[in-house]
This record gives C-alpha cells, sequence and structure tokens, in this order.
C-alpha cells in the first residue's frame, strides 16, 4: 500500500489528517500547534529544502506527497514538487478556490508589502488579517494609523497598535462584534478561500468597507489538483492507498 506524507499546516489538512493510517506522515512547519489525537504518525519542522524531503520520501518509502499547505505558503510547495519529481513520486495538491468579490464589493488588490502600506495611506485603523508579516513593521506606522493586528503569533501590544493573537475559525457574530468594537475603517486580507475566516468579509460588506486583497502567490503545476477535501479523500480511496 501507498505511503502518504501530506504537508499541512490548514484546517482543511487536519481533516484529510484524520482519515489517513498510521504509516502516513503528516508534517507541520512548527508554527501552530501540533494535533496529538491523529491516527498517522506526525513529524514537525523544516526538512531543510526540497533536497532535505527528497531524502525524507526516499527514507520513509513514501509513495504520494499531497500538499495541503495554505495557499500563501508558496516555498513549501515549489519544494513538494521539486522533490517527489526527484523521488519519483507524484505529488497532489488541494488547491482551495480563492474569494471572489460580491456585487458592491471594494476590493483593492495588491502585490506585496509596499504596495500594501501605499493603498493603506487613506485609512485611519487598519484591520490586519495577514499572519505576522505586519508585526516586522510595527516601526513603520504612519502616524494617522493605529493598527489592530490579529494573528497566531502573541506579541506586546504597542502605544500605536494593538496585537490580538487568535486562531480561526471566526464567527459572523464574532466579527460584527469585533468590528463594531474597534471601528475598522479597511480590511487587510490575504485571499485564503474556504469559510473558516470569511466572515471579516461579509462583514467589511455590511459596514462598507474596503479591503486590501494580498494576490495569491503562483504555484507550481502538481499531478493532481483538488479543490475540495472530499474530492481528494474519494481519490485517495480509490488509489486503495494506506489510508483507504
Ligand atoms: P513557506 O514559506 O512556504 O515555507 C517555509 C519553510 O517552512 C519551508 O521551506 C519548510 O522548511 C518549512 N515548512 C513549511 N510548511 C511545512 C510543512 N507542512 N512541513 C514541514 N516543513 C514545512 O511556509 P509559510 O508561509 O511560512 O507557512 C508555514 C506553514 O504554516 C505551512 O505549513 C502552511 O500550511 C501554514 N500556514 C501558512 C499560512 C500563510 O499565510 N503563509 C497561513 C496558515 C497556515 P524546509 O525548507 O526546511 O523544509
Amino acid at each position: 500500500m501507498t505511503r502518504v506524507l501530506l504537508l499541512g499546516g490548514t484546517g482543511d489538512a487536519l481533516k484529510i489528517a484524520r482519515r489517513l493510517a498510521p504509516r502516513d506522515v503528516y508534517s507541520l512547519a512548527g508554527l501552530g500547534k501540533v494535533p496529538d489525537d491523529l491516527p498517522c504518525a506526525v513529524r514537525v519542522g523544516g526538512f531543510g529544502g526540497s533536497e532535505g524531503m527528497a531524502r525524507f520520501i526516499k527514507d520513509e518509502g513514501i509513495g504520494l506527497v499531497i500538499d495541503a499547505t495554505h495557499p500563501y505558503a508558496a516555498q513549501i510547495s515549489a519544494n513538494a514538487v521539486h522533490a517527489s519529481g526527484a523521488a519519483r513520486v507524484p505529488c497532489w495538491a488541494l488547491r482551495r478556490a480563492a474569494w471572489q468579490p460580491q456585487a458592491g464589493d471594494d476590493w483593492r488588490r495588491v502585490g506585496h508589502w509596499r504596495e500594501l502600506a501605499d493603498a493603506l495611506a487613506p485609512f485611519r485603523r487598519p484591520l490586519f488579517t495577514l499572519g505576522r508579516e505586519p508585526l516586522a513593521h510595527l516601526d513603520e506606522i504612519p502616524a494617522h494609523q493605529f493598527w489592530f493586528v490579529r494573528c497566531l503569533e502573541s506579541h506586546a501590544d504597542t502605544p500605536r497598535a494593538r496585537i490580538l493573537a487568535a486562531r480561526g475559525p471566526f464567527t459572523l457574530e464574532g466579527e460584527r462584534a469585533l468590528f463594531a468594537l474597534q471601528g475598522f475603517d479597511v480590511v487587510v486580507s490575504k485571499n485564503s478561500g474556504g469559510s473558516a475566516t470569511e466572515a471579516k468579509l461579509d462583514v467589511a460588506r455590511e459596514r462598507g468597507l474596503p479591503v486590501v486583497m494580498l494576490r495569491r502567490p503562483p504555484l507550481p503545476e502538481v499531478d493532481r489538483e483538488f479543490d475540495s477535501v472530499a474530492g481528494l479523500l474519494d481519490a485517495l480511496n480509490g488509489r486503495n492507498v494506506s489510508s483507504a
């Protein structure tokens, strides 16, 4: 039976990991919580680039790599394709569909931090939901702005920024209450797709707020691409891999 290496760190990856078998391996970078209730093996930390991952695939007798990492984790996705190619095993990927703007939405798409900072210039109370990147720019906050940064990392507040360590999913009611309390005038987001963190876009729409959206990075082609956990699990079962 094929032994699976699942690259994760997302809620969808965790759903797949819960359906794997003891001989399969779920791999995490080690930034977040490490689950201790999975039926498969769990490994934590980088492989040491694509060469390290290729070595792991060969040494561990992996027969299929599944990339279910976040759409903005472009390095590990590129490594997965190179490593599986070098080790001559197939690479599948779960690629969540991106969110699409709805009628009346005011999305301002940006490609990198400088463009993002420029797009925020007219605003005073941005909500950042981009992960930890804003923490590296806390000393660049323009005089007219106060930042609210929601990310996984804990970090002390500053006189010019409130940092909230929080992990999704976030409910519509919770987001409504947060927006009302904090008086955000713009939302800054990655286009993560999925439902776990989508409520902020619903509330931005309700309140007529613009969204500064960081574009998705390009991702490499894989042998098979899936847009749902269910579709990927069906294909896994069809292959009679060890998780079947
Ligand atoms: P990245 O830039 O694509 O990867 C950086 C390095 O971290 C990789 O080269 C690899 O180190 C290691 N790594 C990443 N994911 C790994 C995994 N699943 N197993 C083993 N090593 C891994 O990734 P990132 O954007 O920092 O994200 C790190 C992790 O957080 C990812 O697993 C991703 O699914 C999750 N995540 C990311 C975001 C986001 O917005 N980027 C959001 C939610 C969750 P080596 O080169 O040493 O192997």
